[in-house]
């Protein structure tokens, strides 16, 4: 009998071809007329921020990021007129610089000070909005549970409030990478109250319960400006198809992980670079569930609406999420996609 042998020798769309596919399926859905223009601007060059790193020459640093005209977006959010309304629960003593919406100017490579420290830290922008929303405060306990290659652990220090921070990644390769940004940005003394391994961060056996004041859970997930951009590493290729239907599961896991992790009236942010409610929402909706059933522990959702009016001066927000927050890119601000929602464990 004939046997048909389309699925070998139909010619293959390339795996940055079948995001945008699926994309345009999914989001074109969620997001109605919204979603062209975030559409072009996934396609389009992203906007970067410089995270100054305080264990720098600070004033130097700073004094050549106001030279190329960017701005500390942090800064002009609480001293500007959307600031006005009393103090916002934000980690502190974070400085990163932006270009003003609409200008798509570029940062040059950082350079090592005298001793060999580099003085800011390039990533987009809106990634560093999970770790302001995580509030860290003098003496925490922190937990980053998915944290190669170590953008967000970097940010985390520089609030200088860790009493200790523990960074765990599944990754051996992304974990050497955190290991040589560390080594990059802060002094030896400064890595000393940071502990780093490779663990699964689903093991809640491994993971310390009730232990962390906040913990950041930063999932994998479909990384949606990667995956239409860029063929290497892309979760849209056919042997990763079920890689990437495991997700959901994964990000599920991870969140209960971090909520059991977190002490009573401890903070967890968890964060993703994906516009899927599927990913978003819906995850944190399900972990609650499962923290409340499983393992009788409540979780509130915390409002972060506040954001929005805070940074609308740097970011695009989305405004009709669920739960949590998601920017969303625009060509005037191509920063994100970056979703962000805070829960507080109960007492
Ligand atoms: N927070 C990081 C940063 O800011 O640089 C980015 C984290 S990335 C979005 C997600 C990370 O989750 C990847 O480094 C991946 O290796 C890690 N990961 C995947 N599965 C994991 C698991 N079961 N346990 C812990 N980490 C995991």
């Amino acid at each position: 009998r004939y046997k048909e042998k389309w699925a070998t020798t139909l010619p293959r769309v390339p795996a940055t071809q079948q995001a945008l596919q699926l994309f345009d399926m999914n989001y074109g859905m969620q997001f109605g007329p919204l979603w062209p223009s975030a559409r072009v601007s996934l396609l389009s060059e992203p906007k970067y921020g410089a995270l100054v790193n305080s264990f720098s020459r600070v004033h130097d640093v700073v004094h050549d990021l106001q030279d190329l005209r960017a701005a500390d977006f942090v800064y002009a959010a609480q001293n500007g007129p959307a600031g006005g309304q009393g103090p916002a629960p934000l980690s502190p003593n974070i400085q990163c610089y932006t270009f003003p919406k609409g200008d798509i100017s570029r940062f040059p490579p950082a350079r090592p000070d005298t001793v060999g420290i580099l003085g800011y830290y390039l990533m987009d922008a809106a990634s560093l909005l999970p770790v302001l929303a995580l509030n860290v405060q003098p003496g925490h306990l922190v937990l980053d549970l998915c944290a190669a290659p170590g953008g967000k652990t970097l940010a985390l220090l520089q609030t200088g409030c860790c009493r200790h921070l523990t960074a765990k990644d599944i990754s051996v390769s992304r974990i050497k990478r955190l290991h040589g940004i560390l080594h990059s940005y802060l002094p030896k003394a400064a890595r000393n109250n940071v502990s780093v391994s490779v663990e699964d961060g689903r093991n809640w056996e491994q993971v310390e319960r009730d232990v962390f004041d906040r913990v950041l859970v930063d999932v994998p997930c479909t990384t949606d400006r990667h995956s239409v951009m860029e063929h290497d590493n892309n979760l849209f290729t056919r042997v990763r198809k079920k890689e990437r239907e495991q997700l959901p599961m994964l990000q599920m896991q991870l969140l209960v992980a971090g909520i059991l992790a977190a002490k009573p009236g401890g903070e967890v942010v968890y964060s993703t670079c994906t516009l899927s409610q599927l990913q978003n929402e819906y995850i944190v909706e399900s972990a609650i569930k499962v923290a409340e059933t499983q393992f009788s522990i409540g979780v509130h959702v915390e409002d972060l609406s506040c954001f929005r009016r805070l940074f609308q001066d740097t970011f695009s927000f989305y405004a009709e999420c669920r739960v949590g927050e998601l920017v969303l890119p625009h060509l005037t601000a191509n920063f994100g996609p970056t979703y962000f929602c805070k829960l507080r464990r109960a007492q």
